[in-house]
């Protein structure tokens, strides 16, 4: 799904209008009808309403709303937020539509006009909408600071009043802070940004039916995958398929201490569709790894606590293998560094880098250079700062994101919630699935085994990139359903990897 800025939404509209062809306040009573669909699913009709409308366009939907949700019945009064001397058209015509039902309509010009609004009931935020150009001030501010203080459910359409839609806002902005969005269409950049998480609720988007043709050819490097385009990355298994078809990885992981990311990626990579798995661990991991994993082979180091890159039973050299995978738990010892200056010279297939191995790389950065092209590094938001650079919002960081990625040629798996996958093409996908149950020890070594199998069986590394993050997070919200966030685990996550 793609996600475009408020230039081409406002475009996207036009285009709709022009080629359905469908009259703007009829477009505009198709999107009240989308939320209000969302809406009663939700809230019994039972539940105190009052409905906050700017002037403009997204005031004009607040209205249609209102007259939708008085047919069904909600008790409900709709409060008109006075800060302009003109109403935008589309609002003028559903004023005359809704004064015809209802007189329960007020306006809001002074601080006083703004009424209390209780814990029992629900706020519906149409103040302001994405064409937003400056900060909310005057009553548009007072207003937006009650409901924020006030204990009521709020839910924005479209998006909350006060945020932009695709740029920074300033640090003293006042913006709602609602308890759900529901977008029209689709979803807008600001909601993908940890910045603006108080800002977006749990937003949903519903369909209003824009013109199709359009969104296909507008041009965005943003995207946010669905799970139906997800889904539809995964290979399916030839009948006659044999484990060779799948690659054999190598994956180097574990240091004294830290031999279990090393077991998690292992077990992950395996619960991921690898053909065969080695797995190059210090000695000391050895027999723990060959007990916990019995289906990978194991490559013992020489050392006790890092990898040296040469084994004791050498066989097989790294560039050998049909993908590498370095990282999880590996630390970053002096011959640990001197083992990744040797390696990546000899490696030319897209390889999977995480943890300390980019710790190492943003301490030697010449070494970026040598990567290979299509490789999939994964940094969560620190590593990557070491990386590069600190940046000042998030805006920056993902504009910080597209240049490596694309300097580079490699992909950038940037974690946290709404992971972001940056590919050579500088595009950014973000991903659905995740929660914060996941924000717990080794869930970052599992990744990178998902990867490492993805690689090895020769997807495409954005491919990889993306469906790996997807399921990863799939898991993570299955054992999520099955046993809550809280009591979550790296091993659970792995169990629950599922490929269908
Ligand atoms: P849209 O009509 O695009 O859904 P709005 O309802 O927010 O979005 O826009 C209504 C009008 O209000 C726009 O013409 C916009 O320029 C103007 N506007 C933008 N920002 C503010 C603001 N902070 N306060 C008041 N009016 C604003
Ligand atoms: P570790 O190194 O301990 O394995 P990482 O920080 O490398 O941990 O990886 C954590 C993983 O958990 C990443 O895949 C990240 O996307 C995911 N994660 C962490 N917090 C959240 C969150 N709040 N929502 C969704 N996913 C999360
Ligand atoms: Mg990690």
């Amino acid at each position: 799904m793609k996600i475009l800025n408020v230039d081409q939404i406002r475009a996207l509209d036009q285009a709709t209008i022009q080629h359905e062809p469908i009259a703007p306040i009829n477009l505009m009573e198709r999107a009240a009808l989308a939320f209000v669909d969302w809406f009663v699913d939700r809230f019994p009709a039972t539940t105190p309403l009052k409905i906050f409308c700017g002037l403009g366009n997204n005031g004009g939907d607040g209205l249609a709303i209102a007259r939708l949700l008085l047919e069904r019945d909600y008790p409900l009064e709709v409060f008109v937020v006075r800060y302009a001397p003109r109403e935008s058209d589309d609002f003028m015509h559903n004023h005359r539509r809704l004064k015809l039902v209802t007189d329960n309509i007020r306006y809001v010009e002074l601080s006083h006009d703004i009424p209390p609004m209780p814990h029992n009931e629900v706020v519906i935020d149409a103040i302001l909408g994405s064409g937003l150009s400056r900060p909310a001030e005057g009553i548009v501010k007072s207003a937006i600071e009650a409901i924020n203080r006030s204990p009521a459910t709020v839910v924005s359409v479209d998006i909350a009043s006060g945020l932009y839609a695709d740029q920074p806002n300033a640090p003293e902005d006042v913006i709602v802070e609602p308890d759900y969005t529901v977008a029209f269409q689709l979803p807008k950049l600001a909601f993908l940004l940890p910045g603006n998480a108080r800002y977006t609720g749990d937003w949903q988007t519903v369909d209003i039916q824009l013109h199709k043709r359009f969104i296909d050819k507008a041009p965005t490097p943003y995207y946010y995958t669905r799970p139906d385009e997800a889904r539809l990355l995964l290979h399916k298994r030839d009948r006659y398929a044999h484990k060779g078809t799948f690659g054999h990885a190598l994956l180097l992981a574990g240091s004294y201490g830290k031999i279990g990311a090393a077991v998690l990626s292992a077990r992950a990579c395996l619960r991921s569709g690898v053909g065969l798995l080695t797995v190059q661990v210090p000695g000391c991991g050895y027999p723990v790894l060959q007990t916990a994993v019995p289906e990978a082979m194991c490559r013992p180091d020489t050392h006790e606590h890092v990898l040296s890159g040469t084994t004791e039973v050498e066989t097989t050299s790294p560039a050998d293998f049909t993908t590498v995978g370095i990282g999880p738990g590996i630390g970053k010892a002096s011959e640990t560094l001197a083992m990744l200056k040797a390696l990546l010279p000899t490696l030319t297939k897209p390889m999977v880098i995480d943890a300390d191995a980019l710790n190492l790389l943003g301490e030697n950065r010449e070494l970026l250079d040598q990567l290979p092209a299509g490789s999939i590094l994964t940094p969560h938001p620190k590593e990557f700062e070491r990386l590069t650079a600190p940046w000042q919002n998030d805006y920056e960081k993902l504009d910080r994101l597209r240049e490596f990625a694309r300097k580079y040629r490699v992909v950038v798996v940037l974690k946290g919630a709404h992971t972001a996958v940056a590919t050579p093409e500088g595009d950014i996908h973000f991903n659905a699935t995740g929660n914060p149950g996941l924000s717990t020890g080794g869930t970052g070594d599992v990744l990178t085994g998902v990867l490492t199998a993805l690689l090895a069986q020769r997807y495409d590394p954005v491919e990889a990139a993306v469906l790996g993050v997807y399921a990863h997070g799939l898991a993570g919200d299955q054992v999520a359903e099955q046993r809550g966030q809280i009591g979550m685990t790296a091993t659970d996550v792995v169990d629950a990897l599922r490929w269908a």
